[in-house]
């Protein structure tokens, strides 16, 4: 078959579809058909952390159905505002590896940068969802800064646009952005972290892959499906035209009680992953952060979970399961986690 590189969208397209995103409890329940009667508690919640959700995901939930996957991971729950041990506002200490503004440097030879303050779409669970982002997203006129920082670290070989999400900055932001950082002589890699290909496909412009490839950088894009139901039609169009560019395409999935803690959804999640060229590439444990402990699944269970799918599927269509540890010089599986303890202990 010949790759179809043409995508059937435009550039406003999608801005437009973002600007009309649904943005309050009462929209997303009426969108879903659903009743809810503790709208008060969920208003608290929306308040704490605001509703976003493109209606391009949104159609892609079970009308009439409140345990919908897709739903659970974009509707306030009044259990978000009381609190839960260990559950707390920066469960990564990431402001400890914030060396510059707009710039976390945790790992060796790669940094990450908040190219973007913004999501498509708000997610309950979100690790970031305190995160101080006016404080951290420099406007373009900023951003020497980070630039310098990685000019100045020549380890760094990698950089990964990340945010909030990067591709929610517009096109011109973006080329910007990436003429600058591949200026730098020693970064040979960029990638992109994004799951605004999911909730909103339109982004996927032929603008915006050429330009994602118009760089001696070789680009790769990690995106962040959580199940398979979100990989509709116009997912699979856009998954086709970013292969077609050779962009090498990978996956992160949250593991989430209620949304994904089945081993036949991830069954079906990860052939549809394969089905369409997308690396599964890591299976996140729940970070621990405030608001967000209605999610959580025992580290027991998830190891027992990930050794069933391991007897059902080959390796490699398998993501590591992991965890982020808020020093740990890597994202830390569960046998790595022994092994660590082990050394502490010797
Ligand atoms: C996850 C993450 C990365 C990327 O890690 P990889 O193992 O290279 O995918 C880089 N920096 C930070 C701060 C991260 O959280
Ligand atoms: S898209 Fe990613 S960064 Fe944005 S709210 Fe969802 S999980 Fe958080």
């Amino acid at each position: 078959m010949i790759p179809r590189t043409a995508t059937r969208w435009q550039t406003t397209e999608w801005q437009l579809m973002l600007k009309n995103s649904i943005r309050s409890v009462e929209a997303l329940c009426d969108f879903v058909e659903i009743d809810v009667n503790d709208m008060q508690q969920r208003h608290l919640a929306h308040k704490d952390f605001p509703v976003r959700v493109p209606t391009a995901f949104a159609a892609l939930m079970e009308k009439g159905n409140i345990n919908d996957p897709l739903l659970l991971q974009v509707l306030p729950q009044a259990v978000e505002m009381v609190d839960s041990a260990g559950f707390v506002e920066d469960p990564l200490q990431e402001s400890d590896f914030n060396k510059v503004p707009g710039l976390i440097h945790k790992y060796r030879g790669r940094v990450l940068l908040i190219a973007s303050p913004s999501c498509a779409i708000n997610c309950r669970y979100c690790f970031r969802r305190h995160f101080p982002y006016q404080e951290n997203t420099p406007g373009l006129a900023h951003w020497q800064q980070a630039l310098d920082y990685i000019a100045q670290d020549s380890s760094i070989e990698e950089v990964i646009l990340s945010g909030g999400d990067p591709l929610s900055a517009s096109d011109s932001y973006l080329q910007t952005l990436i003429e600058r950082i591949s200026a730098i002589s020693h970064v040979r890699w960029l990638r992109i972290h994004s799951r605004l290909p999911v909730v909103l496909p339109q982004r996927v412009t032929e603008d915006l892959l050429r330009l994602l490839t118009a760089t001696r950088l070789q680009t790769s894009m990690v995106l962040h499906i959580n199940h398979a139901n979100e990989v509709g039609d116009d997912l699979a169009h856009a998954l086709q035209a970013i292969h077609s560019y050779g962009i090498r395409l990978m996956n992160q999935t949250v593991l989430l009680k209620g949304v994904n803690d089945t081993v036949s959804s991830h069954k079906d999640l990860l052939e549809a992953l394969h089905q369409h060229r997308v690396q599964a590439y890591y299976l996140h444990l729940l970070d621990p952060v405030k608001g967000a402990a209605h999610f959580f699944i025992s580290d027991e269970r998830a190891a027992d979970l990930y050794e069933q799918l391991r007897c059902q599927l080959p390796g490699f269509m398998l993501p590591k399961l992991v965890r982020e540890l808020a020093h740990a010089p890597y994202k830390t599986s569960l046998q790595d986690q022994a092994v660590l303890k082990m050394r502490a202990n010797r």
